[in-house]
C-alpha cells in the first residue's frame, strides 16, 4: 500500500518503565511487603519502589555498562528483586532471572551463555555463589541483597546492595528506546539438553501485562492483594511483577518460605485475594490447613499453572471458598497462552459439565493464536476429540532462542513440545507432554488424564504415570506413587485399591498395569515431576502379565 492514511495518535514505545512511572503516578501509596532475609516484614509503598529502582538504574550506569547487557538475579521474591526489574530494564540493560534450584553446571552454563555482567542475589545463595565466582570470571560484580550490617563474611569480594545504591539521589529520567529491545531473560529449566534463553521485549512485556490483567486471564484489578508464590526467576512470576502494577494491586512477597504454613499465614496476615503458584505448592498448603483445621479469610482466586492441577486440588480449593484459575503456558510464551474460563452460554451446563470445561487448559488469551497438527503438520479440526501437536503463535512468543543460529518456530508457529485438543469453543486440553505420552498398540494414553485420577486417591500424595515397555502393546502405563505418610495397610493392599479406583473413570484399557511405590517423586527445578528420572529408574520394570 502506497501513502497509507495513518492514524494520528500519540505514538510511544511501550517500555518496562511506563508501568513504574504510572504506578508512581497514580498508586504512589499502595504496598509492596515482602517477608525478607533479615528476618522480618518489610514494607514501602509504589513511591519508594520507584526512587530505589532509579538509584539502583544509576549506579548501574555508573559501571558503564552497555545498553543490553545482561544483569543475573539468583534472588527470591522480594521488594530488592522488583526494584532489579525495573531499575534494570527501565534504563536499557537485561535483567536475566536464574533460576537457583538447577545444578550449579546448569547455572554456570547459563551465566557463561547469557553473558551476565552483574549478578545480584540473596544472602541463602551465599555458598553457591562462593562456587561460582571462580567458575564465572566473566561477572563483574557479585552483589547481596542483605542489610550490610548482617551481610555474612566471605573470603571472595562481594559487594551489598544496599551501599551499592546508598550515594545515589534517585533523581533520574528513564531513557526511551525501541520498544522491540531486549528486556529481560529467561532460561527454560532443560530437562533435555541444555537451557534454552527466552529473550523477551519491552513490547512483549507490556503486551502480555495488558494481556494477562483481562477478567479472562487473571483477572487483576487494584481490590485485589496479590501474592505470587511462583518464584521471580520461573518466567518473571507469570508476569505479575508487571500486572499487579499496572492495575495498582498490593503486592505481597513470600522470600524464601515457600513451605504450606508460611504462605497459609502470609496469606491471613496480609488479607490476600490473589495467587499464583504450582500444583507441588499448593498442595503443602491445602495439607497444612487440613492437619490444623483451618480456613481462608481472605482469599479468593488461584492460579494454577506449570503443570496440570489435578481436580481434586481444584475441589478443596472450591470448599475453601477458593476459585481456581487453569492456566497454562511456557516459558517461550512469557508464559501465558491459555486460561480455563467459563463462557456465558455454560451457564446453562450442570456443575459437572462446567467442571469439566474449568478442568482443561482453557481457551486462549487474545494476542496469541493456537492449532493442534498431526504429524506432517497438518491442521487438525477443533472437535474436542483429535488430538495432535500443539503450535502457537503471537506477539509474546519467542521466534528464536537467544543465541541461536535459527528460528524455532516452522511455518511461523512455535512447536510447544505439549499434545493437546481443543474443543469447538475454543477449550483446550494437554493430554501430555509429547515425550511423556504412552503409545500402547498404536494408540495414545494420556498420562496426565491417570495422574489427575490418581491424585483424587486417599492414599495418595503424588503420582506420575510413565511408559514401560511391552512386548504386545509396545509400551503400557505405569503409575509410580508417593504415598501418604501414616498408612498402616500394606503396599499390595493399596495398589490393588488404588487400581480398583480407576475402574469407570477411565476408558478400561487406560488403566496402568502396575503401581510401583517411591519415598519420593523427583521433581524439576521449576517443581514438576521428573519423569524423565523415574523413566529411567523403571526402564527395565517388570509388569505382572495379565
Ligand atoms: P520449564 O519447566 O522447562 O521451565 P515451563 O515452565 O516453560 O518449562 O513449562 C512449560 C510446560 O509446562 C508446558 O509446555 C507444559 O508441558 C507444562 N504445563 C504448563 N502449564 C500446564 C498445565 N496447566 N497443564 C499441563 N501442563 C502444563
Amino acid at each position: 500500500m502506497t501513502n497509507p492514511l495513518l492514524g494520528q495518535m500519540m505514538d510511544s514505545p511501550l517500555l518496562i518503565s511506563n508501568i513504574l512511572t504510572s504506578a508512581a503516578r497514580h498508586h504512589s501509596n499502595m504496598e509492596i511487603v515482602s517477608k525478607r532475609a533479615e528476618g522480618d516484614i518489610h514494607r514501602y509503598t509504589v513511591a519508594e519502589l520507584q526512587i530505589r529502582s532509579k538509584k539502583l538504574a544509576q549506579a548501574l550506569e555508573h559501571l558503564g555498562l552497555k545498553m543490553g547487557s545482561r544483569i543475573g538475579t539468583l534472588a527470591w521474591n522480594g521488594y530488592r528483586h522488583l526494584e532489579i526489574y525495573y531499575g534494570v530494564s527501565g534504563s536499557g540493560l537485561v535483567c536475566h532471572t536464574i533460576n537457583p534450584r538447577l545444578f550449579q553446571e546448569q547455572i554456570v552454563y547459563i551465566i557463561q551463555h547469557a553473558e551476565d555482567e552483574v549478578i545480584f542475589f540473596d544472602q541463602s545463595f551465599q555458598s553457591l555463589v562462593e562456587n561460582l565466582i571462580p567458575l564465572c570470571p566473566n561477572v563483574k560484580k557479585w552483589i547481596c541483597l542483605i542489610d550490610p550490617a548482617l551481610q555474612a563474611k566471605s573470603h571472595l569480594e562481594i559487594d551489598n546492595y544496599e551501599t551499592f545504591i546508598a550515594n545515589e539521589s534517585g533523581e533520574y529520567e528513564w531513557p526511551s528506546f525501541d520498544e522491540r529491545c531486549a528486556s529481560s531473560l529467561c532460561y527454560t529449566s532443560g530437562t533435555t539438553g541444555n537451557p534454552k534463553g527466552a529473550l523477551y521485549s519491552h513490547r512483549s512485556t507490556i503486551l502480555h501485562s495488558y494481556a494477562s490483567a483481562l477478567p479472562d486471564s487473571l483477572c487483576l484489578s487494584a481490590m485485589d492483594v496479590i501474592l505470587p508464590v511462583v518464584p521471580m526467576f520461573h518466567v518473571n512470576a507469570w508476569g505479575i511483577p508487571y500486572s499487579s502494577l499496572l492495575v495498582g494491586a498490593k503486592l505481597v512477597f513470600p522470600g524464601a518460605k515457600l513451605d504450606g504454613q508460611s504462605i497459609y499465614e502470609l496469606l491471613e496476615a496480609e488479607k490476600v485475594t490473589f495467587s499464583a503458584g504450582v500444583p507441588t505448592i499448593w498442595a503443602g498448603v491445602i495439607q497444612y490447613m487440613k492437619t490444623n483445621h483451618l480456613k481462608f479469610s481472605h482469599f479468593k482466586r488461584v492460579i494454577i499453572g506449570g503443570s496440570a492441577c489435578p481436580p481434586a486440588m481444584m475441589k478443596t480449593f472450591q470448599e475453601y471458598g477458593v476459585e481456581v484459575i487453569h492456566a497454562w503456558g511456557m516459558t517461550e510464551l512469557s508464559p501465558i497462552g491459555t486460561v480455563a474460563k467459563l463462557k456465558s452460554f455454560d451457564q446453562s451446563k450442570t456443575k459437572e459439565q462446567q467442571e469439566l470445561i474449568l478442568q482443561k487448559q482453557g481457551r486462549v488469551v487474545f494476542g496469541v493464536d493456537m492449532k493442534i497438527v498431526d504429524g506432517d503438520l497438518n491442521a487438525l479440526p477443533h472437535d474436542g476429540k483429535a488430538f495432535g501437536d500443539l503450535y502457537v503463535k503471537g506477539p509474546w512468543v519467542i521466534n528464536q532462542y537467544f543465541k541461536a543460529s535459527e528460528s524455532a518456530l516452522q511455518d511461523g508457529w512455535f512447536p510447544t513440545g505439549d499434545v493437546s485438543n481443543i474443543d469447538p469453543d475454543g477449550h483446550m486440553q494437554i493430554t501430555d507432554r509429547s515425550k511423556d505420552v504412552i503409545k500402547s498398540g498404536g494408540e495414545w494414553i494420556s498420562s496426565i488424564d491417570l495422574e489427575n485420577v490418581a491424585a483424587g486417591h486417599p492414599f495418595v500424595t503424588m503420582a506420575a504415570c510413565i511408559s514401560v515397555a511391552h512386548p504386545k502393546w509396545d509400551e503400557r502405563p505405569l503409575l509410580v506413587v508417593e504415598k501418604k505418610a501414616e498408612l498402616t495397610i500394606t503396599d499390595e493392599a493399596i495398589k490393588a485399591d488404588i487400581l480398583k479406583f480407576f475402574e469407570g473413570k477411565i476408558a478400561k484399557w487406560w488403566i496402568p498395569d502396575d503401581v510401583v511405590f517411591v519415598d519420593k517423586i523427583p521433581l524439576t527445578a521449576t517443581g514438576k515431576m521428573q519423569k524423565l528420572k523415574l523413566r529411567e529408574q523403571f526402564k527395565n520394570h517388570q509388569l505382572p502379565t495379565l
